[in-house]
């Protein structure tokens, strides 16, 4: 229920590049959310671990600095 701050750009979780969402060439929803991919070869690396790049994103420190 927090949409509202991610409409940016949103970085791609496997490979970390900056992607606006036009510039995704692939997307995902995993538990909820939805990634965006640069590339095929990355959304299906998010595929197989999920879980490995999804932890990288829950370290503290995202809060507004
Ligand atoms: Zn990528």
């Amino acid at each position: 229920m927090r949409l509202s701050h991610e409409e940016r750009s949103l970085p791609d979780p496997v490979c970390g590049m900056d992607l606006s969402r036009k510039a995704s060439v692939e997307e995902l929803e995993y538990k909820g959310r939805v990634y965006y991919f640069c590339a095929d070869v990355c959304c299906r690396a998010f595929k197989e671990q999920p879980e490995k790049y999804v932890q990288q994103h829950r370290q503290h420190g995202i809060r507004s600095e």
